[in-house]
């Protein structure tokens, strides 16, 4: 049984995680503060579950992390904790500089004084994995595509936090020997994902019978994996992975935005047709672009294939309706979201 740390559990991907974790018998210390973002609904399936405990702080609160760390006594500590809609970080950067730069160096510094209180044995078993994103590579054109070695280059501040942050923990591994690994990547979808994100936006705004944006002209693409299949890839760097590395991590499923909302549509024109002989689709609108908007982001992740064996299990025709269908079934969930933190409105363009 391992015992895991888990910042941001209350989130999309660690929510995920956390469910995924705890049905393979492994401890769980979910550290999350509760920003708009997180949502403790996610995690009803397993929360009266003895190895699952919650406790609310932030990341960069030294005191608390260190004393919840102590307390705790992990063999991982996996950092998912942050800001992470590029829309926000265009109208408010302060935040995204807060948690994930200054958050991450706080973590790392608790992170290394619990580790060197460790035994021999302990310090053989522990690990850090900072969980981040391929948009710190920046955009690629038409070919190509970002492998580990490939230059930083961040256009958002979202990006060039997470940037930011993945230099500290890097840093922190060559510098203060603490065993730290990377995991780079491409844009997740699934269950339990806040719907100012594309994908769920998009379902959402179909069952709501509102409009459906696309930034400029829809031509923008992004490689798209499942949630399980990256809470897996998690899993087994967790395992498998080598302290000091990096992991790229993709579902080799590249989409235009046009491309991902006019499946949407489809499945729903079978699924709940509209009744006035309208397709969903009728319900595009082109908005004015995302300042800064990447192209195209693509990843190589023969590496994590290779040596970590990891191979997505879910192709995106697949997945994508498994996903609608959990938007219809769950409309509470979102329903209490839309009430309370989030109208489905535009952000990132003031
Ligand atoms: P999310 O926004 O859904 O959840 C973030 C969680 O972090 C929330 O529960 C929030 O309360 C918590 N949090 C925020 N600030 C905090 C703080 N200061 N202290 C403690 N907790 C705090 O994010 P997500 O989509 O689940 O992403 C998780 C991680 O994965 C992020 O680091 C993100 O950069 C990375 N990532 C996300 C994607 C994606 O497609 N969603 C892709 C690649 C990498």
């Amino acid at each position: 049984m391992k015992k895991i740390l888990v910042t941001g559990g209350s989130g999309f991907i660690g929510s995920n995680f956390i469910i995924e974790q705890i049905t393979k018998g492994n401890k769980i210390l979910n550290f999350d503060n509760l920003t708009y973002a997180a949502n403790q609904d996610n995690l009803l399936e397993i929360n009266k579950n003895s190895n699952y405990h919650f406790v609310r702080g932030n990341i960069t609160n030294f005191e608390r992390v260190s004393s919840k760390i102590n307390e705790f006594n992990p063999n991982v500590i996996i950092n998912f904790a942050a800001e992470s809609h590029v829309d926000r970080s265009i109208d408010d950067p302060k935040e995204f500089i807060d948690t994930n730069i200054i958050g991450t160096y706080n973590l790392l510094r608790c992170s290394l004084d619990y580790y060197n209180s460790l035994s021999v044995e302990n310090k053989i078993n522990f690990k850090f994995i900072h969980v981040s994103t391929d948009e710190v590579y920046g955009s690629l054109g038409e070919k190509g595509y970002f492998s580990e070695d490939s230059p930083y280059k961040p256009s958002s501040p979202y990006s060039a936090s997470k940037a930011s942050s993945d230099h500290l923990v890097n840093a922190w591994y060559h510098t203060f020997n603490l065993p730290t690994i990377i995991t780079n990547c491409s844009n997740n979808y699934g269950p339990y994902q806040f719907p100012e994100k594309l994908i769920p936006l998009i379902i959402i705004s179909c069952l709501s019978g509102k409009e459906l944006p696309i930034y400029g002209d829809g031509t923008n693409i992004r490689d798209w994996l499942y949630v399980k299949d990256h809470c897996a890839a998690l899993d087994i760097t967790i395992n498998y992975g080598q302290s000091g590395e990096t992991y790229n991590i993709g579902g080799n499923e590249e989409k235009t935005n046009l491309e991902i909302v006019n499946t949407i549509c489809n499945i729903l024109d079978e699924k709940i047709p509209l009744k006035n002989g309208l397709k969903y689709s009728d319900s595009i609108v082109y908005v004015k672009d995302r300042p800064g908007h990447d192209f195209r982001y693509a990843i190589n992740s023969s590496k994590i294939q290779s040596k970590l064996n990891w191979l997505p299990k879910y192709k995106f025709e697949h997945a994508i309706a498994k996903t609608i269908d959990w938007y219809i079934e769950n409309q509470s969930w979102w329903n209490k979201i839309l009430n309370n933190q989030y109208d489905l409105n535009r952000l990132g363009n003031k």
